[in-house]
């Protein structure tokens, strides 16, 4: 018994009418289930009095630099922000140094990923290298536990590449093609969304256009091929729409958006500086209007952040020199529930399916998302949605500081973070 954790008095996702109730867990699972205050002598207590208590958050798009970029985050740095954050899991994305494309490198990196405060796990590259040249062995890396494939930072050009990829998605069952959709042409050169603030700065736009007309194709692809195709990070009222008619006709498509993407517009890069610049980059109002319907009515399907940790020398450097990408994984939940619960735009069942559950069944990650019921693997984040916190430049765990979010007033912080059954955030601090 003295293994058990006891999560007492909080507020259980799925079970709110219930009032405030004590969830045990242990042997990695959630044990039992009570009234308040009847489990507290049967294991180390963690108070969530006025907390919420809901299923790990789950980031199914991160940049944790590793192999190659460790100056900028490794796996460790970016973990523990992570579980700060109450992210349980995340799925790396591959373009390292080199390409996370092979089993040996996916085996290297999962290995790491099990000694973190978070799960860690790893997509694998389409192309190999990601030179959108030739296929990776996707049955290799789907055996060695890879279930998302994406090129992430460059687009697969090719068509006839993308549709065999899509082809080798729809016979591996769980798996996924993951497109960073922006047309390499029309993209090239191009630093911020091309309209009035390019305009206004002298700087190479990249055309809302850019991201249509990759989604459009895949999507064409995707109906042909029977393949499962996931749209990251979109950004514009085009995507939206077009993945909203393919949802409707049956085409196997999800879709992501990013915080910045749904909070922040092109206007806002001058006010940042280098940290607004990230690919595709901020876009105008009236495309934060079309992700936030739908984000609504179910055309999106998850939140992720794109954590892109880039060190503070290759950023301070002008807009047109400075590398793309902005940090998000520690802060997610809190700028979410900021902007969109707390002001009752969102409800908390939508907020646990956007941040938990369905990324976690967009990335095939069995033991997240759960509802939290006896038997349940025990990823949980214990959410206090009145605490008000201001992340400042120093404060988070990142080793990089490009983040949009810095000197904003938050409120809600994830006070304990459990991550397999393990205690790994305790009152807003790593164990
Ligand atoms: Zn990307």
């Amino acid at each position: 018994m003295s293994e058990s954790l006891v999560v007492s008095g909080g507020l259980l996702a799925g079970q709110i009418d219930s009032g405030p109730l004590d969830l045990r867990v242990a042997d990695g699972v959630v044990a039992e289930i009570g009234p308040m205050g009847s489990l507290v002598d049967k294991g180390q207590v963690l108070e969530a009095t006025d907390a919420l208590v809901l299923p790990g958050f789950v980031d199914i798009q991160v940049h944790f630099r590793t192999p190659g970029g460790e100056e900028s985050e490794d796996i460790s740095s970016g973990a523990a922000g992570a579980a700060l954050g109450g992210v349980t899991a995340c799925v790396m994305m591959p373009n390292t140094v080199p390409t996370i494309d092979n089993p040996d490198l996916v085996n290297e990196v999962l290995a790491i990923g099990r000694t973190t405060p978070c799960d860690v796990y790893t997509s694998a590259a389409i192309t190999q290298a990601r030179e959108g040249q030739q296929l990776v062995d996707f049955d290799a890396l789907y055996e060695a536990g890879v279930r998302v494939f994406t090129d992430d930072g460059t687009v697969v050009d090719d068509a006839n590449l993308m549709e065999q990829a899509l082809i080798a998605s729809s016979r591996l069952p769980g798996s996924v093609i993951s497109q960073h959709a922006e047309h390499s042409e029309m993209v090239d050169g191009g630093i911020i969304n091309e309209g009035a603030v390019s305009a206004r700065l002298g700087l190479k736009g990249r055309p809302r256009e850019a991201e249509a007309v990759i989604v459009e194709r895949d999507l064409r692809l995707a109906a042909a091929t029977n393949g499962r195709y996931h749209v990251l990070h979109m950004s514009t009222s085009l995507a939206t729409e077009l993945v909203r008619l393919a949802k409707s006709s049956g085409v196997k498509v999800t879709s992501e958006v990013t915080p910045q993407h749904l909070i922040l517009t092109e206007e806002d890069v001058e006010r940042l500086g280098t940290s607004g610049k990230m690919n595709p980059p901020l876009r105008t109002t009236p495309d934060v209007e079309a992700l936030r319907v739908g984000l609504f009515d179910g055309t999106i399907d998850a939140i992720a952040t794109d954590h892109a940790p880039h060190s503070p020398e290759s950023k301070d450097v002008s807009l047109s020199a400075a590398p793309p990408g902005m940090l998000g994984v520690e802060t997610v939940a809190s700028v979410i529930w900021t902007e969109f619960v707390e002001t009752g735009l969102m409800t908390l069942d939508r907020f646990v399916a956007l941040l938990s559950t369905e990324p976690a069944r967009i990335a095939g990650l069995t033991s997240q998302g759960q509802h939290l019921k006896t038997g349940a693997v025990a990823n949980i984040a214990i959410f206090d949605p009145q605490e008000r916190w201001v992340p400042e430049r120093g404060s988070l765990q990142s080793k990089s500081a490009n983040n949009p979010w810095q000197g904003k007033d938050l409120i809600g912080r994830v006070r304990h973070t459990i991550c397999r059954g393990k205690l790994v955030v305790a009152d807003s601090v790593l164990v």
